[in-house]
């Protein structure tokens, strides 16, 4: 599980200071979707960089299956952040690289041998449904399915964790459902804690199972969706 506590971030210092996240708190267990909603500029995009920690919180913290990241050591970090996958916005994948050789990448890191390595890549290609899809480069995949590859790549090293941010802005409908009916699935057959970071309703209304929304850089409501979605 994933714990977020007092989590802020100030930019710059003095009279030019700029907080973007201002004491934000939620935790999200095993086999649970939580989404944050929010408007640009809400603080969505810093949200994820200090849940990743591709950015340092200024203060609070950030702790998974009980080790507080925020706390560790540049040396300590690297191995810690295999912790939580995270899948991007029309995914990052490499364009000269197929499906499989893109989802082999955080393993090809870790020194695992070529065997193991292409026994896992083919697991998790399968888990995602694109087995048929191992040798297409990412301009023959739907953006569906290259989100798919997206994920098969954050799970990878087997998180605990998954961060969406913003897994399906700038996708189709379509590509939209396969996609979170997949979140759903890797919630309910991994246990997966899935951190959904998100501008669309739809997205959260079909598969969070509790939402927050940042507004200023403060979650300023949080409860199960079925009660938040009921007013507007
Ligand atoms: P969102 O993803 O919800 O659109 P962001 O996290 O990108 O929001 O940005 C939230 C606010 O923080 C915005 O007002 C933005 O201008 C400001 N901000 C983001 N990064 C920086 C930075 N490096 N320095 C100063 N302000 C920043
Ligand atoms: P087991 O622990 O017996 O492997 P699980 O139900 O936990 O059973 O996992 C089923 C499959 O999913 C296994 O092949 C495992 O490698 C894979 N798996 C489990 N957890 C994760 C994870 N967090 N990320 C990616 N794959 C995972």
């Amino acid at each position: 599980m994933i714990r977020v506590e007092a989590l802020t971030k100030v930019y710059g210092s003095g009279p030019s200071a700029v907080t973007v996240l201002d004491g934000v708190d939620f935790a999200v267990e095993r086999g649970e979707v939580f989404a944050v909603v929010g408007a640009s500029g809400a603080g969505k995009s810093t949200l994820a960089h200090c849940l990743n920690l591709l950015e340092r919180p200024t203060s609070g913290s950030v702790t998974v299956n009980g080790v507080e990241l925020s706390r560790l050591r540049e040396r300590d970090l690297r191995a810690a952040r295999r912790a939580i996958g995270t899948v991007f916005q029309s995914s990052s994948l490499l364009s000269r690289s197929t499906a499989a050789e893109n989802v082999a990448l955080p393993l090809d890191y870790l020194g695992v041998t070529p065997a193991e390595r292409d026994a896992r890549v083919a697991e998790l290609l399968e888990r995602v449904g694109l087995s048929h899809r191992a040798d297409h480069h990412p301009f023959q995949l739907s953006g569906g399915q290259r989100q798919r590859v997206g994920i098969a790549r954050a799970l990878a090293l087997r998180p605990s964790v998954l961060l969406a941010d913003e897994a399906t802005s700038g996708l189709d409908p379509e590509s939209t459902r396969s996609v979170l009916s997949l979140l759903r699935e890797l919630r309910d057959d991994l246990g997966l804690s899935i951190v959904l970071i998100t501008h669309e309703m739809d997205a959260v209304r079909e598969t969070a199972d509790r939402v927050g929304h940042l507004q200023a850089g403060r979650l300023v409501e949080s409860g199960p969706v079925a009660a938040l979605l009921r007013d507007p």
